[in-house]
């Protein structure tokens, strides 16, 4: 296959610009600010919901203050002479009820009969109506046939919301299933299981129709759209869309991931690290795409005025670590220069100008991946919610997360999508976060993974589902774990601990188990039983509330039960820890040391090989390790500085000095500044009788990255 652009580095500006922003649009002016901030796309309005160009569809909105402008055909010129290239976005999502009320039948339905509306006054259309197929092809046609653009970018397929019940969607499903579309009032209950697969499949339908009419002028021409990312519960399951079924028609792959805009609730700023955390899932769902975050400048909660500047910075820098490209998108105005706060419009220089320069040395670069985390769509779509006070997966996964950048564990995720024994090979350990919706073929990879020397930890409710959310009697896994779960479960959110029974034991190998008989416990325990026909231990087991008002009753005469909060087994030739409570969970919404040093200590435990990179640096900095898999031994090691701050968000990072990476089995072959890196030193060095490279970094302000070489022993 040829390279195309969009195979390669990515450096997008998005203008989503309001309908006046097109008064006296200066194209010169829009490329001038993008050669000066590095990028080598722009993506702009085209239409749909309101058009900057001739449309001459049946429902074409013309802008209403166009005169003489004409954005596509000045920018496309400005920006080819530039050696930048232009995509457009287009946008189904609805009408105003002028142009409604020329086609009601194509536009969404209550089960009333009263029209779907979004936003108080744009008209839904559905997938399966004229409008956002059959028209949206005529338009994509004139437009490509009228301008030279080189891609399209559909804003948004999430344009459904739960059932539709147009008469199209009534007929094609009765054609279809036989069945009429259920009509309960929560769209998740299973009444509507059936309905919610074909509605994902007409999404599916609606993506390919798109994508074929864009790709007939070329395979040049880029086809993309917005899907949420991992951790967006609600709106997969509301559109029927997600990453999973829409990465193959995709032509680099993208997600929405922008610091301030948190997919929970009440929260105005996401976890630093979570645009790489999309970044990391991209690319282990597609390597060879292209991953590109999603962000801005400007925010998307406040999108007059800029985004907390060191914070955004940080984000970005997050995701340069682990392999990122960007797609800076502005709200308002013809350029980020150009907008009511232009505070933060070159924001990005420096991240692009990083990315530009060392674009060689970064392609291909993929995390390393000591430890993978299992990624279980079904558990996802199953338990998982925006809010996280209710969410039972995507806070299992961000506590995970935290644990491992804090303590700098190399990792990344193993999507559970085709789940092929070649996706375990190679991994010390599998992390299952709640992984709770697993298939017998899934449980028997991952049990012959274990048996033949890897290391597995699970927790909770891991396995104990098959995938399709049907409740299993015991966890699928139970011979893996060396448990048997016993059906019964218990709230210990509050005044609830974990008895220390054998103290010695490695998964305490970080906890000072001479000053303390219990740790603590959170959450909900699931109460399991160590299988007799295993060789689990129980290093730690379940304590029953201890009522902490009135203090004199604040005590119970026996700590002791027969359930484990930590069981500890082997399997095979492989290690397991299975948590019975919510550990994960616990170290992202609590964050108690108990929960990390415990994770870590069982970490280390289950480990069939020791981790390939260490240091001294504090949890505070973010170290990230790339390696190219065509070419081992090839690295990028990338390190973010977010010291500094005890509140969100930072205002003011502080530079950290004489910091020292390991990279374990492997001797040193070349070091070379890729910024801020000029003073590191490569050394060789052994430890434990084992060759390893030593860098040492003299000093560290907000980031820095090195290309390294190196020969592994
Ligand atoms: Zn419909």
């Amino acid at each position: 296959m040829q390279k195309q652009w969009y195979h390669k580095q990515l450096r997008i500006v998005q203008t989503v610009m309001r309908e006046i922003d097109i008064v006296n649009y200066d194209a010169k002016a829009v490329v001038e600010y993008l050669k000066s901030v590095h990028a080598n796309c722009i993506l702009v309005n085209a239409g749909g919901v309101v058009d900057f160009f001739d449309n001459e569809t049946e429902l074409s909105r013309p802008n209403r203050f166009r005169t003489t402008e004409n954005v596509l055909g000045d920018l496309t010129r400005e920006a080819h002479a530039a050696g930048i290239r232009v995509m457009v976005r287009v946008d189904f999502r609805g009408v105003e009820q002028e142009r409604y009320e020329r086609a009601p039948h194509w536009f969404g339905q209550h089960k009333d009969g009263s029209a779907q509306i979004a936003w108080t006054r744009i008209y839904r259309p559905c997938y399966n109506s004229v409008y956002p197929n059959q028209h949206a092809v005529e338009f994509i046609r004139q437009m490509m046939t009228k301008y030279p653009i080189d891609g399209v970018w559909e804003n948004s397929v999430g344009f459904g919301m739960g059932p539709c019940y147009c008469a199209t969607c009534r007929e094609n499903y009765r054609r279809d299933t036989g069945k009429e579309i259920p009509t309960g009032d929560n769209y998740a209950a299973p009444e509507f299981d059936d309905y919610r697969a074909w509605k994902a499949a007409c999404a599916d339908a609606h993506i390919r129709l798109l994508r074929d009419t864009v790709k007939s002028f070329g395979e040049d021409k880029a086809f993309c759209s917005e899907i949420f990312g991992m951790f967006h519960a609600g709106n997969a399951l509301q559109t029927g869309i997600d990453l999973y079924n829409a990465k193959d028609h995709f032509d680099f792959l993208v997600s929405p991931a922008f610091l301030t805009g948190a997919g929970t609730l009440g929260l105005p700023y996401d976890n630093l690290t979570q645009g790489a955390s999309s970044i990391r899932f991209l690319k282990s769902i597609q390597p060879a795409k292209q991953a590109v975050l999603l962000y801005g400048n400007n925010g998307t909660k406040w999108r007059y005025v800029k985004d907390p500047l060191i914070e955004n910075k940080l984000w970005m820098w997050e995701a340069a670590a682990v392999g990122g490209n960007y797609w800076n998108c502005l709200f308002n105005g013809q350029h980020p220069g150009a907008t009511h706060d232009v505070r933060a419009a070159r924001m990005e220089n420096e991240v692009y100008a990083y990315l530009e320069e060392n674009e060689k040395l970064l392609n291909g670069k993929l995390p390393v991946k000591d430890v993978g985390i299992l990624y279980v769509k079904a558990a996802r779509d199953t338990f998982g919610k925006d809010d996280e006070t209710k969410d039972g997966y995507g806070v299992f996964i961000k506590g995970l997360e935290r644990i491992l950048t804090e303590n700098h564990v190399q990792y990344n995720f193993i999507p559970d999508l085709d789940l092929k024994a070649e996706d375990l090979a190679g991994l010390k350990a599998l992390l299952m976060p709640n992984a709770a919706c697993l298939s017998d073929e899934q449980i028997k990879l991952i049990r012959d993974f274990v048996a033949n020397g890897g290391g597995l930890i699970a927790g909770f409710e891991s396995s104990l589902y098959d995938e399709n959310a049907k409740r299993r009697a015991d966890f699928g896994l139970a011979d893996v774990f060396g448990v048997h779960f016993t059906g019964m479960r218990r709230d210990t959110s509050l005044d609830c601990y974990q008895l220390i029974r054998s103290p010695g034991h490695p998964v305490f190998s970080l906890i000072d188990t001479d000053s303390t008989e219990m740790l603590i416990n959170g959450g909900e325990t699931l109460l399991v039983t160590l299988r007799e026909d295993s060789h689990a231990q129980m290093p730690a087991s379940y304590i029953p509330r201890i009522e902490n008002q009135p203090p004199e009753h604040a005590w119970i005469p026996d700590h002791v039960t027969p359930f484990p909060t930590v069981a500890a087994n082997t399997f095979g030739k492989g290690r397991v820890v299975y948590f019975a409570n919510q550990v994960e969970k616990l170290a992202h919404l609590n964050g108690h040391e108990d929960y990390i040093d415990l994770y870590m200590g069982a970490l280390q435990y289950v480990l069939s090989a020791p981790l390939c990179l260490t240091t001294d640096a504090p949890h505070a900095v973010h170290v990230a390790l790339m390696e190219d898999p065509a070419v081992p031994g090839d690295y990028v090691l990338s390190l973010v500085n977010t010291c500094g701050a005890q509140r969100r968000p930072i205002r003011q990072t502080v530079p950290v000095y004489d910091l020292t990476v390991r990279l374990a089995g492997c001797a040193p072959k070349a070091l070379e500044n890729m910024l801020h890196a000029e003073n590191f030193r490569a050394e060789a060095c052994e430890e434990n009788g084992v060759p390893c490279v030593k860098i040492h970094i003299p000093e560290l302000k907000m980031f820095a990255a090195a290309h390294i070489t190196v020969d592994k022993a």
